[in-house]
């Protein structure tokens, strides 16, 4: 990987840490855990993650462009999406996480996240990685659904040799011959990145495994294996998710997930984030029913 030049740990000589607002800060010796849904549904949706768990979680996610296998399928609720995720964010005061698919959704998403995600299927798109090497907001790359340890790194390369040094990688899991699980997650890659680049690595189980009930024990060994952060995906009802309803945590599961990694973080000089003072309880919903996905939309999906 000679062509590392920017990303690999020699180049540093420390490890870099990603700043997502003045309290949350990945690479750091707290671990970062991002929740919420697939895809943001409703304002009401992402209220009631934000609230159930102010406390476990330090970022919000919810994707608003979709990447889906079936054009089909529900494509995620664009613009009106991001305004409930800034909405939910501000009054919660939790930094938000969400995929770009393009170029052109670059400047309307960088105004209002904080942190863009790109995701599998465009880890080489080259000529997003060159854009968001432009932005002034931190990138959480996901590792491509087949991609070699070298390329996912090499796509690292792409943005931050374009100007942009805020990048995470997250390992997400990989394509197999085994489909009992959705992907195979390679805590293999986690120990192999941490010596080969100074980038913060996270890791996302819900998509390697795809099923809920797996996700819990990943996670514990992500963050035995050196993760500095993970993100995963719960829905106030999981079974109604609109897309990756399987992986999906209830908000009581994904606190009590939160609770088990303490002792599994300190056991590796780490530790979790101190919960946040409670917010203010949520008035009326702000935004009227036409945001929503219209039910086609829903039946679609
Ligand atoms: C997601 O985070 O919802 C997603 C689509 O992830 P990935 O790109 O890893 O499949
Ligand atoms: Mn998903």
């Amino acid at each position: 990987m000679k062509d590392a030049k920017l990303v690999s740990k020699q180049s540093a000589g420390h490890k870099s840490t990603v700043r997502l607002n003045d309290r949350v800060t990945i690479g750091d010796r707290e671990i970062i855990i991002v929740g919420g849904p697939c895809t943001v549904e409703s304002h009401e949706q992402m209220d009631a993650v934000a609230t159930q768990l102010q406390s476990s979680i330090q970022a919000l996610r919810g994707g608003v462009y979709k990447p889906r296998t079936s054009p089909y399928a529900f494509q995620g609720m664009g613009v009106n999406g991001l305004d409930i995720l800034s909405t939910v964010s501000q009054r919660h005061d939790l930094p938000i996480v969400t995929e770009v698919m393009a170029i052109h959704q670059i400047e309307e998403i960088a105004a209002q996240a904080h942190m863009l995600q790109v995701g599998s299927r465009n880890m080489q798109n080259f000529d997003l990685l060159k854009a968001l090497g432009e932005v002034d907001k931190p990138v959480l790359l996901k590792r491509g659904l087949a991609a070699t340890i070298e390329e996912f790194v090499m796509a690292a390369e792409y943005i931050v040799s374009h100007g942009n040094p805020n990048v995470v990688l997250c390992e997400r899991g990989i394509r197999s011959f085994d489909n009992y699980t959705r992907n195979v997650l390679d805590l293999g890659a986690v120990a192999a990145l941490r010596q080969i680049t100074h980038l913060p690595i996270m890791v996302d189980p819900s998509h390697a495994a795809g099923k809920s009930e797996l996700i819990a024990d990943l996670s514990r060994a992500a963050i035995a294996c050196g993760a500095d952060g993970l993100i995963i995906e719960c829905h106030p009802e999981p079974e109604k998710s609109v897309s990756d309803a399987r992986q999906a945590l209830s908000l009581a599961e994904m606190a009590a997930l939160v609770t088990s990694l303490k002792p599994i973080a300190q056991a590796v000089g780490r530790d979790l984030c101190p919960p946040m003072a409670p917010a203010q309880p949520s008035s009326s919903p702000r935004h009227p029913a036409a945001e929503k996905p219209s039910e086609k939309q829903l039946v679609a999906a």
